[in-house]
């Protein structure tokens, strides 16, 4: 366990975390393989979100931390660049076995500063250690390619190259599984990283620091700063970070790839979602209302992937009481607590917006079917608990249908048949993921053919792809043009250098200049 290996080592648990003070610990910072303590005078609070407790404090970082952080990715860019491929496989396979043997640690943690349930904790760990395990095959997604004989005795080949500094900024909703999407990707292709953990829950990045130190990333191969506005833009401007991975909200994402775009760096955004869940009257009824349920409230609604929206087609919309049935079973606790199915929201202001948002639905004049507003949790009586909610009879033009609700909310609309449900879609600005539960072949293969949505899952509510696939939001839940792990994310980390030559066997000296395009 963490705990163990880092007591061998005499390092406290909380690497990341020493004591400010007030008895409050504080998040350090990662600057060329050393946990140090910030000089900053800005420091942000991170609570709790079970108890709204202050647990702890995360810098600000300076401009001279920043610039410290980005010198030394670039003081070891040479070497780790340099490093030969098995090296550089041999530190992630060490490094996805001690995320296997700190799996429980890392999921505490996680729970604790993000309040999600511990089981769903695992998960997030669990999802983004398979990332970790793909790039072990690091030999074979980083070939090249070969053409011989392209003209008489001229071959070309290419290398598959890294590209530099690269930098992640990440949110808060899984602080595991996205920093996991992202450095072990870049650094096994041979770029080094800055990372920038989401200042509300920082801690989960700092352990996976010191995991990957113990499996011997060399110094300065990660670093990590900690901060909101001034941390981005300066990841943004600085001329050394050659890509920026993003993972987050509408209003940060473009920003962020318009701002780094501007200034040549590469840029991929994954960001906000609407995913529709269509049920046709043929589904499998028992399975899909228990998905359907599972995949809205699961992580109390805080899912880049939750079913949100559900489509009720034809005679499905007589499954509304059922669904309602369902819902109210699902307990709501600490995410620490025995029996827990959903936890807390991230903040106050979070469950505000939450309740704004299903306020909305009722003065626009949906029904309002199940109200979690007013849950009260026994012992957590401070916490940001908001129950499941249901809203039906909502319609493409409400507010609580157009914006993402990021809480355990879901809304339900109705279609007469499958294109009209298709159309709802659509239109809808987002194509993160989107599920369809049928028994019918046909039309599943219709509703894959003409929906426009970047994950589709056919009786899979939360298709998010395995990691030698990639991860393939669309329309405004993407910015960029290559998408997250898998081949396309070893593209985005990589550049192609071609080389073509040319060995004769007997002399084959030029008579003249050969002025013209060889053809
Ligand atoms: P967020 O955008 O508030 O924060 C993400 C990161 O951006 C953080 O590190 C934060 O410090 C920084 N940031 C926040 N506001 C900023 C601003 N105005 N300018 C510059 N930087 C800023 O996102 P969040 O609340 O942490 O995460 C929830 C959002 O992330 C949801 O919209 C969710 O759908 C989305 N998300 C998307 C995916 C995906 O793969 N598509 C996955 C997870 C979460």
């Amino acid at each position: 366990p963490l705990m163990r290996s880092l007591l061998t080592r005499r390092v406290p648990l909380q690497v990341g975390r020493m004591c400010y003070s007030s008895s409050v610990p504080t998040t350090k910072l990662f600057i060329d393989g050393k946990f140090v303590e910030s000089k900053s005078s800005e420091w942000l609070d991170i609570h709790n979100p079970a108890t709204n407790e202050v647990i702890g404090r995360v810098p600000k970082a300076t401009q001279e931390e920043m610039l410290a952080a980005v010198d030394s990715c670039s003081r070891a860019y040479h070497a780790w660049s340099d490093t030969s491929i098995l090296t550089r496989q041999q530190v992630f396979l060490r490094y996805q076995q001690l995320i296997k043997d700190n799996i429980k640690e890392l999921a505490k943690e996680i729970t604790r500063e993000q309040g999600k349930t511990l089981a769903d904790a695992e998960g997030d760990v669990f999802r983004g250690l398979q990332v970790v395990e793909h790039t072990c095959s690091i030999t074979s997604l980083m070939l090249g390619e070969t053409l011989p004989s392209i003209t008489k005795d001229m071959d070309t080949y290419t290398y598959r190259l890294p590209i530099g500094v690269c930098a992640g900024i990440t949110p808060f909703n899984f602080p595991a599984m996205i920093p996991l999407w992202m450095f072990p990707m870049g650094m096994v292709c041979g770029n080094t990283y800055l990372l920038k953990p989401s200042e509300r829950v920082p801690s989960c990045a700092m352990m996976l620091a010191k995991l990957l130190q113990d499996a011997g990333a060399p110094d300065g191969t990660l670093n990590i700063i900690h901060g909101q506005h001034d941390a981005v833009n300066f990841i943004c401007d600085h001329p050394a970070i050659k890509a920026i991975s993003f993972v987050g909200s509408n209003q940060a994402g473009e920003y962020i790839y318009e701002r780094g775009s501007k200034n040549g760096k590469r840029v991929q955004s994954n960001m906000g979602a609407k995913n529709h869940g269509v049920v046709m009257p043929d589904a499998n009824k028992e399975n899909t209302l228990n998905q359907l349920v599972g995949a809205a409230f699961g992580a109390a609604g805080q899912r880049c992937m939750a079913l949100s929206t559900a489509i009720l087609v034809g005679d499905a919309r007589g499954w509304l009481p059922d669904l309602v049935e369902r819902t109210k079973k699902l307990r709501v606790n600490a995410g620490d607590q025995p029996g827990a199915d959903l936890g807390p929201l991230i903040s106050p202001q979070a469950k505000g917006r939450v309740h704004q948002l299903i306020q909305s639905g009722v003065d626009e004049g949906a029904t309002l079917l199940l109200d979690g507003r007013n849950v009260k949790v026994k012992g957590y009586e401070n916490g940001n608990f908001v129950g499941p909610t249901i809203i039906s009879n909502v319609t493409s033009e409400m507010k609580c249908y157009k914006e993402e609700i990021f809480g355990p909310v879901l809304v339900v609309l109705e279609a007469d048949d499958l294109d009209e449900a298709i159309k709802i879609i659509n239109k809808n600005p987002y194509g993160n993921g989107t599920a369809i539960f049928t028994t019918n072949g046909a039309v599943a293969r219709k509703y894959t053919n003409e929906v426009d949505v970047g994950q589709i899952g056919v009786n899979v509510p939360i298709p998010v792809p395995l990691p030698m696939f990639s991860f393939t939001g669309s329309r405004a839940s993407f910015r960029g043009d290559t998408n997250f792990y898998g081949k396309q994310g070893i593209q985005f980390y990589t550049q192609i250098k071609t080389v073509t030559s040319q060995w004769k066997a007997e002399d084959a000296t030029l008579k003249s200049p050969a002025v013209t395009m060889p053809t």
